[in-house]
């Protein structure tokens, strides 16, 4: 990608003008998102006593809500270290909840036999949901056809639909998510936008995709704002409450769950690993590893140095991405010229199609009021 601008890096994280081109740097040479990081931070992330007080009184009505049903909250399980986490931590609290879980077809057998081992030794009942194959796969290369770094999105968008879903047909209120503040702050829209817009999800397919989509699971705003505020469902980002410091849950699940690492963030998924590892860096220059270690540099959990060396590895082993291009290619029907004539197409963005990114803008603004007036959950 050519770009006239000079080379400018933040002085606290890595983020700099190759990682995102419309990054903004204050005089002091610290980077807008290290900005928006700190000015977020109190209405999202409570500590310490505070934090555990907070987190008490919403355990308490969760468990209130919940008297009386068999769950009394729902956990989205991917077999990653964050999900995985919660899955440890709302059994300690003394919840009961139900985990669900998204089969899309691509799960490494690593990740299925951790959510497995885990769950058993908790005790805690899974649901697996297997997506239709067919439609999915169909959907998966619309994205791809489309040409947008939005590859991810039909993922996302289902396994929000069904805990969405799942919660108002058991009548179960609260949603408790992995999401965290602390090491999923940045967020670039260029990067990754779509997890909520079923309008522009539907507009991708509709260009180009062959198969109908009748079971897909996804929702629309409208759905969204039902379920918050008829059905008055819940998420929770409990690791918001907490001092949540990744590697420490990595070694206790690690100890007392048997849980095994399977090597960096999201490679529980065969296609994440391919996309964020493969597709984002090379078709669009997209390297989200950057947010991610930028994000650990702000928690305190990695030095900007560690993560300058950690930056210049590979995404992951040339090897396996070439073996991954092959499986890949073949598993979604298409031939090695045919991923080839996706790589080589010209890259867009989701303003090329139909979208609802003001309004989702808007909720999402409107959410986050509520939150630093505590009248939403963190
Ligand atoms: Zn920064």
């Amino acid at each position: 990608m050519i770009s006239d601008r000079a080379y400018q890096a933040c002085t606290r994280c890595i983020m700099d003008t190759t990682a995102d081109r419309s990054i903004i740097f204050n005089n002091a040479g610290v980077c807008g998102h290290c900005l928006r990081y700190d000015s977020s931070f109190s209405t999202r992330v409570i500590r310490g006593e505070a934090g555990k007080a907070v987190l008490d009184a919403l355990i308490q009505k969760i468990k209130a809500t919940g008297k009386g049903r068999f769950y009394d909250c729902i956990i989205g399980v991917s077999g990653g270290v964050d999900s995985t986490y919660v899955a440890y931590l709302v059994k300690g609290l003394g919840l009961r909840p139900l985990a669900v879980h998204l089969d899309n077809g691509w799960n490494s057998e690593l990740a299925v036999k951790n959510i497995e081992r885990v769950l058993n030794k908790l005790g805690i009942d899974l649901y697996t949901y297997v997506i239709d194959w067919e439609e999915f796969k169909d959907l998966q290369i619309a994205f791809l056809k489309a040409s947008t770094p939005d590859g991810e999105i039909p993922s996302d968008h289902a396994i929000f639909a069904l805990l969405w879903r799942e919660a108002a047909k058991r009548g179960i209120k609260y949603i408790v998510s992995g999401m965290n503040f602390t090491t999923e702050s940045i967020s670039v829209p260029d990067w990754a936008y779509g997890h909520s817009d079923w309008r522009y999800i539907k507009d991708v397919h509709s260009r180009f995709g062959r198969v109908r989509l009748r079971t897909y699971p996804h929702f629309s705003l409208l759905y969204l704002l039902y379920v918050n505020l008829i059905s008055r469902i819940r998420t929770v980002s409990i690791l918001n409450y907490l001092d949540y410091d990744k590697n420490d849950a990595m070694r206790i699940l690690t100890q007392e769950l048997g849980w095994q690492y399977y090597g960096g963030k999201h490679h529980e998924s065969i296609y994440t690993r391919f996309y964020q590892g493969h597709v984002l860096p090379k078709k669009f220059g997209i390297d989200k590893r950057y947010g991610h270690l930028s994000d650990l540099i702000n928690a305190g959990q990695l030095t900007r140095e560690e993560a300058l060396i950690e930056i210049k590895k590979p995404p992951y082993a040339e090897i396996q991405q070439t073996e991954d291009v092959e499986y890949i290619s073949k598993k979604l029907g298409l031939r090695k010229s045919g991923f080839d004539e996706i790589m080589a197409l010209p890259c867009k963005n989701f303003r090329s199609y139909k979208n609802s990114f003001s309004l989702v803008n808007l909720l999402k603004s409107i959410a986050n009021r509520l939150r630093s007036r505590g009248l939403y959950p963190r």
